[in-house]
């Protein structure tokens, strides 16, 4: 039988009102249970609500738009630097005055209960700044990736998170993506047997010199942090084991452009089964974008691999496809559907750092002339 998708949208919505209620229900005195009950009520039948911190392209192009096609979610407040963007965006998405923040003002966020999700969409060391503070707001987190600069800084949300009993998980929108689902399928069932090799390559042209994306101190690093991350965490949901060694090479051809971040990297990755990842990333070409799987008896690949879509599916014995989707706003669904069953999120806080220990692997085999690191 048909599931008939506005009845099981009010089964989501009651269980995430619930699970709210529940979920404080533990914690609080008989004052603060009455006062939660109340709050647990207003929370029946509605959306999960989200806060967007940092105005910029993606929050502009692709999360307002899919938070528009959301099934669970829907804008509930906006944070930015710039006061007549914030007015824009009230007017456009019909945005009262008191959910309107600057980031001075980003902290009483906590007293808004329309809220109930901090996406951070800000320049990459600015992540664990808004995760901390959303965290002691009250708020659960999505944070998009890198998930921050450094290892240290990833740990600081992973734990402020946990204390404030929040979730947190990161922008990994591909996880979400039929085509990789399919080829996660597809290595993990061994269909065409055992995966022995991937190659995974993801970069574009960089243009200007004149963004954070080129500074050290808001971006940690470059194709690496921004992109690189995609074909990394590609080769590790393909091969489904943690890598334990890691060697890089560098190459810049602009090296005044990319004197404070990384130009084009190429990196291998050993697996405990013996498998081997070859990777890529780099802002100086287009069209670098590929994710490939090469098993005993054949292959599978995608193209157009990590966009946000246009994804093309193609086996050794021909393509597949599956209907375009919006990955953020799937991500943003799965999100919620966590949040209303209590579930942790498959791209978890912990996900995130995994990467990022890798990456300062990957910077560090550089450092050493090519040397292998083990990963522990
Ligand atoms: P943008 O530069 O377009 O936007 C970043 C926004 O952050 C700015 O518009 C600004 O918003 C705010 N900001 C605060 N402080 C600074 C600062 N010192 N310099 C620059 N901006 C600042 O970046 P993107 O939207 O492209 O990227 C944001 C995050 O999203 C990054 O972490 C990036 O890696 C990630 N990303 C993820 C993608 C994905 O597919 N998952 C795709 C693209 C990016 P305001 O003016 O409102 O204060």
């Amino acid at each position: 039988m048909k599931e008939d998708p506005s009845a099981s949208r009010r089964g989501f919505l009651r269980n995430f009102g619930f699970g709210f209620g529940g979920g404080v229900l533990r914690v609080g005195g008989m004052l603060g249970k009455l006062e939660k009950i109340a709050e647990a009520a207003q929370n029946l039948d509605r959306k999960v609500g989200f806060a967007l911190v940092g105005l910029g392209s993606l929050a502009t192009n692709q999360i307002a738009p899919a938070l528009l096609k959301s099934k669970y979610c829907s804008l509930a407040a906006v944070v930015s630097s710039d006061p007549q963007k914030l007015q824009r965006w009230s007017t456009q998405y019909k945005l009262p005055e008191n959910c309107l923040y600057s980031y001075e003002t980003f902290d009483q966020i906590a007293y808004n209960s329309a809220v109930d999700v901090v996406y951070i969409l800000l320049p990459n060391s600015m992540h664990s700044e808004f995760t901390v503070r959303a965290a002691h707001a009250g708020k659960h987190v999505l944070c998009e990736k890198p998930m921050e600069v450094s290892v240290e800084k990833c740990e600081r949300m992973i734990e402020a998170c946990q204390s404030a009993g929040k979730q947190l998980a990161i922008g990994y929108r591909c996880q979400f993506e039929p085509h990789h689902l399919e080829m996660i399928r597809l290595a993990r069932q061994q269909v065409y047997g055992p995966v022995r090799l991937i190659e995974a390559s993801f970069g574009f042209r960089l243009e200007g010199a004149e963004q954070w994306r080129l500074k050290r101190e808001l971006a940690g690093g470059g194709a690496l942090m921004d992109v690189g991350i995609y074909a990394l965490q590609g080769a590790r949901y393909l091969a489904g084991e943690e890598p334990i060694e890691v060697t890089a090479h560098e190459t810049k051809s602009d090296p005044e452009k990319f004197s404070e971040v990384d130009e084009s990297i190429f990196w291998t990755l050993k697996f405990p089964s013996g498998l081997i990842a070859n990777c890529a990333t780099t802002y100086l070409v287009p069209g670098m974008n590929r994710l490939w799987a090469g098993a005993d008896q054949g292959s599978f690949e995608l193209t157009s691999a990590f966009g946000y879509d246009g994804q093309k599916g193609q086996t050794h014995k021909g393509p597949f496809s599956f209907p375009a989707t919006d990955h953020f706003a799937v991500q943003m669904d799965d999100f919620a559907q966590c949040l209303a069953t209590g579930k942790k999120s498959k791209v978890s806080g912990e996900e995130g750092l995994r990467d990022v220990k890798i990456i300062t692997a990957i910077y560090e085999s550089i450092k050493l002339g090519g040397q292998p690191v083990q990963l522990c």
